[in-house]
């Protein structure tokens, strides 16, 4: 297949971005003399060719600092639900900031915005704020040991909680790495991590023998309820319902991370999308629409240790006024005419993701989807993956290849197999991206 030995002319095209995109190979060599790694995040600084600047962002298109313009499919990893500086969350902002950007005390933001969630997230009877998607998904876990009185959990292998010691463990195990129950840490000077049970996803007798094995230790099972991170992998029908069922019937709770799917799938996130409702879910990205927000929603009975005092949440910037107006602008646009957004994404990342997937077949190239609509994943492999291990037979080197080829085209991907959708996306968008997929399969 000439494509593919010629890697989408991978040489040329990596030759080409870095004469467009001078300006920010320049910036990022004088960053690396100050902040460490280059970058302030540290998965940024493994995107090929090289990190890119970017001066401004508008509806679905970026702008880097050469003047080259992107559609724009990373959408911030994640939290840019509207398109880029939405003008009603843009105005709210402002309009926040001129009174003021912190209290540490109350004002009528918390419930408007708390009260949106509740109208919106089946599970949300009570509410919490923080900052990060990391920060919330520790205080799930510690209501979780606090209502259970038990001290471990259960992950899945290939799903992502944020970066605290205590979940970022087999994340992306090499094939070596994999070993089973065992945690594996991501990075060196990691605690050593015993209180998290780890399981392949979409294993039922695994959840139920750990639930057997520990009994009386595990106070959560946790997930991504669409494998975001490692694929946009979903639960193979019944196994989110099956976790329901077992969680109930062991009195675990059931966390649904849902600082991806979250207003992103659908306005109640997952648990609307798949009809399962858990304990407790986590929120971060498009709830802020790009501003620093993570929301924790659960039922009142385990949120009440909050209430009580008993669990400590606490927090100087929770809760802050701009970024509630940010929050409070998006649910509501997102809200607005019935949820046409959510219709909008669907319609149009289906579209997408077929035209990319025929493309890539249609040359005689092993590809498949997972995912849809607002969040998707294309692999380079014959058959769709149903756990973490499954993603390791794809040619991960060669899809980052087929990404930077659609950079130079002025599309804008993340590497790892992943497409974000906002409402701002249009027809246009989805033509001119799938006229890009042709040049670069063209050769
Ligand atoms: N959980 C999930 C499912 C995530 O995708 C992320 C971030 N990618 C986090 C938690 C951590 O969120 P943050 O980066 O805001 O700390």
């Amino acid at each position: 297949m000439s494509v593919v030995s010629s890697r989408f002319r991978i040489d040329e095209r990596e030759a080409s971005l870095r004469q467009k995109a001078a300006g920010s190979i320049q910036r990022y060599e004088r960053a690396k003399h100050s902040l460490a790694g280059g970058v302030s995040s540290g998965l940024r600084r493994s995107l090929r060719p090289f990190p890119l600047y970017f001066h401004s962002g508008s509806g679905s298109s970026l702008q880097d600092v050469d003047g080259t313009r992107y559609i724009d499919y990373m959408l911030g990893w994640g939290p840019v639900i509207l398109g880029h500086a939405p003008l009603a969350v843009t105005a709210a902002v402002s309009n926040a900031l001129s009174r003021g950007y912190t209290f540490g005390a109350q004002h009528d933001l918390e419930f408007e915005v708390a009260e949106l969630i509740q109208k919106a997230v089946p599970c949300a009877e009570r509410i919490a704020f923080a900052n990060s998607g990391t920060e919330i998904v520790q205080v799930a876990l510690r209501l979780a040991r606090a209502y259970t009185g038990r001290p471990k959990y259960l992950k899945f292998e290939g799903h992502y909680h944020g970066w605290d010691d205590s979940v970022l463990v087999s994340y992306h195990p090499t094939g070596d790495q994999v070993r089973g129950q065992s945690p594996v840490p991501v990075g060196a000077g990691q605690r050593p991590e015993s209180n998290a049970v780890v399981v392949e996803w979409n294993d039922r007798s695994a959840v139920e023998r750990v639930l057997d094995e520990h009994a009386g230790e595990i106070s959560a099972i946790i997930c991504e309820p669409l494998l975001c991170n490692s694929g946009c992998i979903p639960a193979e029908p019944g196994f989110l319902a099956f976790l329901r069922d077992i969680t109930r019937k062991h009195g675990v709770l059931l966390i649904f991370d849902e600082v991806i799917t979250g207003f992103r799938l659908a306005l109640g996130g997952a648990q609307e999308h798949y009809g399962v409702v858990p304990d407790l879910a986590t929120f971060a990205k498009a709830v802020g629409g790009g501003m620093p927000f993570s929301v924790l929603a659960g039922s009142a009975s385990v949120m009440d240790l909050i209430a009580t005092g008993k669990v400590v949440h606490a927090g100087t910037l929770n809760g802050n006024p701009p970024v509630l107006a940010a929050a409070k602008a998006t649910l509501e646009a997102l809200a607005a005419d019935d949820c046409e957004a959510f219709r909008r994404m669907w319609r149009l990342g289906n579209l997408l993701r077929d035209g990319i997937v025929q493309r890539l077949n249609a040359i005689g190239m092993d590809a498949v989807s997972t995912g849809g609509g607002p969040v998707f994943s294309v692999h380079f492999q014959a058959r769709a993956p149903r756990t973490y291990r499954d993603t390791l037979l794809s040619d991960a080197a060669l899809y980052t290849d087929f990404a930077v080829a659609m950079l130079d085209e002025g599309v804008a991907l993340l590497q790892d197999g992943r497409w974000y959708l906002s409402a701002a996306h249009t027809e246009a968008d989805v033509t001119s991206t799938l006229q890009a997929v042709d040049r670069v399969l063209a050769g």
